[in-house]
């Protein structure tokens, strides 16, 4: 059974004609690129390293730029904290990612071997990056911010040989655990400066030293290249490993459901501790040639429509909960700044409400283009996309090369077998375990060390995601939530997202979580916590208010029942609502995997 579907109709499609559009679209016309796409066909689109030797993903991103015309081109862009910035070319890259590949090299790291970066977004950190890719080595990024803990775990389980990282976070986060990590072999310090720090290693010394250049070591498509632990929305973090070939699903999806041009300045706002600020914070838009914006800084509401309009960016990849930020903080602050240059506003990473797509029509001059993957997908597999029109609210529809669709699910929530098959959704407007079928490049090959886990992932032919999803009759998805956040309340299956997104439209609400709370008659009832925006004072009469704007729009049996102020929603770094642990905390249960969060108690 569903439930507050209406919601999901209310908001107006938003139509665009391509001739409305600055530039002309990559995709234009939906069903014809899907039908004419293969993916030998976006393989035989990157060159390959010389001699036909494999494919290499720092050869796709880097040298084949730096090798032909494009040398001289600017590749990152980086902003320091006081607004000025610094920009490596291509063929600069090209150059220190090689000398990169041969100090691990000289100090012995070879193919496979697994180099972990801790760090902030440095030229150190995206040279590192590319540089193990050109060595056969296999790149395994960590957020900075993690505390000692998280960085042990994800050390010891993906066997670390390598760190790239700094002074000050040496000695707070490694100096610690140091003994505890026996494969650890070198650590490389970015700022080493003139002081040595015992146990380390300067990596400029050791880049200066090294020969600038050397062959790419040869990998195959299905060499492994990067390991990516997942955000920890859901219990212990699992490495997914991800393998050379993915960049040929990097190249496909920057094209498609970023529309990267040639001359685009482009900006993804996700660290490269997190798989979208490598997959499209480094990978795509390199492929692509196009000069990438990174933000040393973290996140402010002004220094970002600074960056926005100073660095002219065109193309810009970020968060819900960033553009939450942006819009709490008012339309009028959009306006003090010049975002002419910005022609294509994508988000990823959360459910993006339809009141934050309609109002980047009112902030950027046009919505705000949702799109939906997942650490293990390694890449954007459904997407709104430049040239089609928008339905506030969804997903949008499978990427050129993606078969998705809808499982249906037992009482039990497990997937509906018949005769062996699994039984496919097939009304529209129906929850389902969102599925894809398996075969893209970027699939992830494996949880490292959890064949079993990696396994019951798959069932009758298909890659089940954990995410619960709805599909309308022309093929678009919409999200309702995480397997595990669904809440069932007297026979309704409720999708926090939804009952959020009401909430959300009362003049009052920033951002809300919801959860299900035990109750003895429905099963379970939904319980909001609220965050309120500035100039709102929490009381019973503004809860009893929210609670029936929310009723009105969504019907008694799924608004909230219950409804609780707060300041701060707990969320991973990269910026997920943890349902989860507002439930385990509301509940008194154990919190689980806490190493991700950002919100303290
Ligand atoms: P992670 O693997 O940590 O990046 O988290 C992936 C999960 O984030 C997905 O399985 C979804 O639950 C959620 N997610 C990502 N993008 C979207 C989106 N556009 N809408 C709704 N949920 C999303």
């Amino acid at each position: 059974m569903t439930a507050g579907i209406e919601s999901s109709t209310r908001w107006p499609t938003i139509r665009k004609h391509p001739l409305a559009l600055q530039v002309q679209p990559n995709l234009l016309d939906y069903d014809a690129t899907c039908a004419a796409f293969s993916w030998d066909a976006a393989r035989s689109e990157l060159s390959g390293p010389p001699d036909g030797r494999g494919v290499n993903i720092a050869y796709e991103a880097v040298d084949r730029h730096a090798n032909g015309a494009g040398g001289a081109k600017e590749a990152l862009r980086f902003v320091r904290a006081d607004g000025t910035t610094h920009s490596l070319s291509y063929a600069q890259l090209a150059e220190r990612t090689s000398r990169f590949a041969s100090v691990l090299r000289e100090l012995g790291i070879g193919r496979g071997d697994r180099v972990f970066s801790l760090a902030g977004r440095s030229p150190e950190l995206y040279t590192a990056v590319l540089g193990t890719l050109k060595n056969a080595s296999v790149f395994c990024p960590l957020f900075s911010a993690f505390g000692p803990e998280p960085v042990r775990q994800r050390l010891q389980l993906g066997g670390g040989r390598v760190l790239i990282t700094t002074r000050a976070l040496y000695r707070k986060k490694i100096v610690p655990i140091r003994d505890e990590l026996p494969e650890l072999r070198h650590v490389l310090l970015i700022d080493a400066g003139d002081e040595p720090e015992p146990g380390t290693l300067d990596l400029a010394t050791l880049m200066q030293d090294a020969p600038p250049y050397g062959e790419i070591a040869m990998t195959q498509r299905e060499d492994m290249a990067l390991l990516h632990f997942t955000s920890g929305t859901t219990g212990t973090p699992k490495g997914a490993i991800h393998v050379h070939d993915a960049v040929t699903a990097h190249y496909a999806t920057g094209r498609f459901a970023l529309d990267l041009h040639p001359d685009d300045i482009y900006w993804c706002t996700a660290d490269p501790g997190w798989v979208t600020g490598t997959s499209y914070g480094v990978i795509a838009p390199l492929v692509h040639g196009v000069t990438v914006i990174v933000d040393e800084e973290e996140m402010n509401t002004d220094r970002w429509y600074r960056i926005l309009a100073e660095q002219g960016v065109t193309v810009w990849y970020t968060a819900p909960t960033a553009l939450r930020m942006l819009m709490k903080a008012g339309t009028e602050r959009a306006a003090d700044y010049d975002l002419s240059a910005l022609r294509f506003v994508a988000s990823v990473g959360e459910p993006l409400n339809p009141e934050v797509v309609v109002w980047g029509q009112e902030a950027f001059g046009q919505p705000v283009h949702d799109n939906w993957w997942q650490t293990e997908t390694g890449g954007i597999m459904i997407s709104n996309y430049a040239a089609t029109e928008i339905r506030p609210g969804s997903m949008g529809r499978p990427l050129p090369g993606i078969a998705a669709d809808l499982v249906a699910r037992d009482e039990q929530g497990a997937p509906l077998l018949r005769d062996g098959e699994v039984v496919l959704v097939t009304e529209p407007d129906t929850v389902g375990e969102l599925a894809l079928r398996p075969g893209w490049p970027s699939m992830f090959r494996g949880y490292l060390n959890e064949e079993e886990r990696y396994r019951r992932c798959f069932v009758g032919g298909w890659y089940l995601t954990g995410d619960l999803a709805k599909r309308d009759a022309d093929g678009y998805y919409w999200f309702v939530g995480r397997g595990d956040d669904v809440i069932k309340s007297s026979g309704h299956l409720i999708g926090p997202f939804e009952v959020e997104s009401s909430l959300m439209e009362h003049a009052a609400v920033a951002e809300a979580g919801v959860i299900g709370i035990p109750d003895a008659v429905a099963g379970e009832v939904v319980k909001a916590f609220v965050e309120l925006r500035a100039g709102w004072e929490p009381s019973d009469s503004l809860r009893l208010d929210i609670i029936g704007f929310a009723r009105k729009r969504l019907g008694a049996a799924v608004a909230p029942r219950e409804l609780e102020f707060t300041t701060g929603l707990p969320k991973t770094r990269s910026g997920k609502i943890l349902r989860r642990l507002l439930k385990a905390r509301e509940l008194g249960l154990p919190e689980g995997d806490t190493s991700t969060v950002e919100v303290p108690r």
